[in-house]
């Protein structure tokens, strides 16, 4: 029998918040273990927690990303659960009225259609302590670093409308470019700040039931929650097709075994409302507020680029994915580079050229207007494609101009007709086997000759200008 698979994701997000959500330790959790902490986030009995008005404006402003409808009100309640990482015995998150509800994301699917994935609710939470599991001498022991204790979160819970690995990737790439986009968070699965759970299911193809689901934890990458969403869609088809029932529980994705086990059920107790934490009021000035302070957001900025910049639909997409590359890509037409150099100089050249050395583009030194006088000696044929690649390479490690770089490689171009004359006289001399072919017709060889002519000029050789040359010389067409 065809199934169909029915996902839904709990993703969680560390707000980049300077502070804690319930009082003004440092929010960094990888400083020394136990550094940022005070009686409130080591929840001492007896500490009143202090509601931060930014994390509140952080929240917000991924909920708006998230076309989320904020909640006039919202509260916390206690979530009861006794664990090592949590010895007050409960955390504070908006378990009955979340602080948004309603919100969706389009993505492009599988098909190449456009398909809008609702979303629930957003809610606040605050995160718990971390364990440290480690040996001393032959004794395993588990130590607590209270750092990421009250480090303020989003819980984001999507409606089942997944059907796919593929739906599924491309809702947490194009959350994470929302959220980006706004600056409240970093949204990197690999370093933590992200996490997400998938509750997947299979029914009958064209049923509409609810079937029992399974979640999945512990995916470290986007990648990696599209593999562990396909494994539990083949483990979830051999059970049914067995006749085997699906049984609700947790699993774990073991990313170097490629699959997922069954991990033991943590208690989990009721959710009650905290007496410590006022209810949170949004008026709609403040709402109307914080919704004129987003920046135009990626849709909007890709249709833009197509109008301004004549880019197609794809490179529109590429440039305005990520907020830093799409004000570089503005940056150097203002520069008069023309659009269509720029966003692909930006995607061969500058992008790869980042991640080789790690780079953020907000970090690096190779400003655009080092970028654009760099292929304005491009397209005044002063230097050439290849030469531009080395010189673009040094900018990465000086200050100094693209001008002054070629002047002290001296790798300005030969332009001059007479002296790649002689160059290329030299060239079809020693080559005369060569020459013959060509004569006959083979114009591959005319490849070879002028790689053999830019070698004799170091590579400073105007490459269009000798095929021009070559050609007039054997009297072939151009
Ligand atoms: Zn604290």
């Amino acid at each position: 029998m065809p199934y169909e698979a029915v996902i839904g994701l709990e993703i969680h997000v560390q707000l980049n918040c300077a502070t804690k959500m319930f009082c003004s330790c440092a929010n960094r959790p990888g400083d020394k273990p136990n550094s940022n902490i005070c009686p409130i986030c080591i929840w001492l009995p007896g500490a009143i927690p202090q509601f931060s008005q930014d994390a509140l404006e952080h929240a917000a402003a991924v909920c708006l990303a998230l076309n989320c409808e904020l909640q006039q009100e919202s509260a916390f309640d206690q979530k009861v659960y006794y664990y090592p990482d949590l010895p007050k015995g409960f955390q504070l998150s908006q378990h009955h009225r979340p602080l948004s509800r309603h919100g969706w994301l389009d993505i492009m699917g599988e098909d190449g259609n456009s398909r809008r994935l609702r979303i629930r609710h957003i809610h606040m939470e605050e995160d718990v302590a971390k364990l440290v599991h480690e040996t001393e001498g032959q004794t395993r022991i588990s130590l607590v670093d209270f750092n990421r204790a009250g480090t303020p979160l989003v819980e984001i819970v999507t409606e089942p409308d997944m059907r796919s690995p593929h739906d599924a990737m491309a809702f947490l790439r194009t959350l994470r470019t929302q959220i980006r986009y706004v600056g409240a968070a970093e949204c990197s699965m690999e370093s933590g700040t992200m996490r997400c759970d998938a509750n997947i299911s299979l029914r009958p193809l064209g049923s509409q039931e609810l079937t029992t689901k399974v979640e999945v934890k512990n995916m470290n990458s986007i990648k990696a929650v599209g593999s562990a969403i396909a494994y539990e869609i083949e483990r979830q088809t051999m059970l049914l097709d067995e006749g085997k029932p699906v049984i609700m529980h947790t699993r774990l994705w073991d990313p170097e075994k490629n699959s997922t086990s069954p991990m033991r059920a943590k208690f989990s107790g009721p959710c009650v409302p905290d007496p410590t934490v006022p209810r949170i009021v949004l008026s709609e000035e403040w709402i109307s507020r914080m919704r004129s302070r987003l920046p135009e957001m990626p849709a909007q900025k890709q249709s833009r680029f197509i109008q301004e910049y004549h880019l197609s639909d794809e490179e529109a997409g590429l440039m305005s994915a990520d907020r830093d590359v799409a004000d570089y890509f503005e940056a150097l037409v203002r520069e008069n580079v023309s659009s269509r150099i720029a966003s692909q100089w930006i995607l061969t050249r500058l992008l790869p050229a980042l991640r080789e050395r790690q780079q953020e583009i907000s970090e690096t030194m190779v400003t655009p207007q080092r970028t654009a006088a760099l292929l304005a000696m491009i397209e005044r044929e002063e230097i050439n494609v290849k030469a531009a690649r080395e010189i673009f390479a040094d900018m990465f490690e000086t200050e100094k101009s693209p001008a002054e770089i070629v002047k002290e490689k001296g790798i300005k171009q030969i332009g001059d007709a007479d002296e790649l004359d002689t160059i290329l006289d030299t060239i079809l001399a020693d080559n005369a086997d060569a020459v013959t072919s060509l004569r006959r017709g083979n114009k591959k060889v005319a490849g070879f000759l002028i790689g053999q002519a830019m070698k004799a000029s170091a590579g400073k050789a105007n490459p269009k200008i000798l095929a021009t040359l070559l050609s007039r010389k054997l009297g072939l067409e151009c």
